[in-house]
């Protein structure tokens, strides 16, 4: 496993595998929907670990993955504006749009910054009263409720140039939508911690409830990996799709109230576009009217182009689990990491970045 391992972890995992290998009488196909798991599952060589016919699968959860084209297309748009600073995490740099991306924008001139949390936008905007300060808002439950309480403290610096171009997106309704699409089976899912950590448990009981679909909340430790794959082995054999929380350390079961209460006051839900899964119901948030003087695409026109893939690039599969990044022609090939075609290529949590990065590892055991 990793280098900080006991070998007491070594052979608790190994018997872990050993057990599921004895559980899985039939291959089984389990999704692990975020790619943070992605990459501590690489990093730690489970998949490697695993028996033949345990198989796990990446899933939608890479916000910089999901976020289509069209929302890059207007960060672009916007960027090349006159007096207009884009604030931005660094992932969004290098994920390429139509025929462009912001680091193509930043090399011709345009005026983009990096920044570690939201609020260092704050500060440039105020720093610059005379530009126009974009913040790209973007992420899941986990990064949502620091972007809601960002346009909080605009609103209370009183700051009239700083906007946010929100794209948050919500898990449990992307969910819903790969279930529903088909096209892939899935036997068992391993959700995400830090969304979880957020949201609590009940927005994932119709998993089992609806799709009779088993579903544990786990951590990110290769031994809490082993086990959330242990308990959906254990329940696809007795035939018992369950919800669990094995993550309690992080995850409380109602979530963090206070987080959702900051996000519901800016934020309202909202039909919402996903790369490879197409525009999914009450899967986004948008800013509520009391805050729509800080909602960059309300207040600033722009006019970005027409959004198109990349020829090729079949990252939309990638996230709905129906097939590896070694199926796409262009992996390793025409898109690596230094040079990526899609955004699944680009940030580290993309299922493409991983596998081009650990997809040879071993287990370390
Ligand atoms: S390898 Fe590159 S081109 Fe292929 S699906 Fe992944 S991101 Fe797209």
């Amino acid at each position: 496993m990793t280098g900080r391992t006991t070998d007491e972890s070594r052979r608790l995992a190994k018997r872990l595998a050993e057990e599921i290998s004895r559980l899985a009488v039939r291959p089984i196909r389990l999704m692990e929907v975020c790619g943070s798991h992605t990459v501590a599952i690489f990093k730690a060589g489970l998949r490697q670990l695993l028996p033949a016919q345990v198989e796990l699968v990446s899933g939608p959860g890479c916000p910089v993955c999901v976020t289509p084209n069209e929302y890059l297309d207007t960060a672009v748009a916007y960027s090349r504006q006159p007096g207009v600073i884009i604030a931005t995490f660094g992932d969004m740099l290098r994920v390429p749009g139509s025929s462009s991306s912001l680091a193509a924008a930043k090399m011709a001139g345009a005026d983009i910054r990096i920044i570690y949390s939201p609020l260092e936008s704050l500060d440039i905007a105020a720093a610059n009263p005379t530009k126009t300060v974009i913040f790209l808002a973007v992420g899941f439950e986990t990064t949502a409720p620091t972007a809601a309480a960002t346009i909080l403290a605009a609103e209370q610096a009183g700051l009239a140039n700083w906007f946010a171009l929100s794209a948050h997106k919500l898990v449990p309704p992307a969910l819903r939508a790969l279930l529903e699409a088909g096209g892939t089976r899935i036997d068992g899912l391993i959700l995400p911690g830090h969304v979880s950590a957020v949201i609590g448990e009940a927005p994932y009981r119709f998993l089992a409830e609806e799709y009779r679909m088993p579903a544990v909340i786990a951590g990110f430790e290769p031994l809490e990996i082993l086990q959330a794959v242990h308990s959906l082995a254990r329940w696809l054999r007795l035939g018992e799709p369950r919800l669990a929380n094995q993550y309690r350390r992080v995850v409380k079961p109602e979530g963090n109230p206070v987080a959702r209460a900051v996000l519901g006051r800016v934020y309202g839900e909202a039909d919402a576009a996903w790369r490879g899964l197409g525009v999914i119901p009450a899967s986004g948030l948008v800013v509520r009217k009391e805050y729509q003087r800080f909602d960059a695409r309300r207040k600033i026109p722009v006019e970005p182009e027409a959004a198109r893939e990349p020829d090729g690039c079949r990252c939309g599969e990638v996230l709905r689990g129906m097939i590896s990044p070694e199926a796409c022609l262009l992996f390793r090939q025409a898109c690596r990491p230094e040079n990526p075609v899609g955004s699944c290529m680009v940030s580290a949590e993309g299922a493409c970045a991983a596998w081009y990065k650990y997809g040879s590892g071993r287990w370390q055991g």
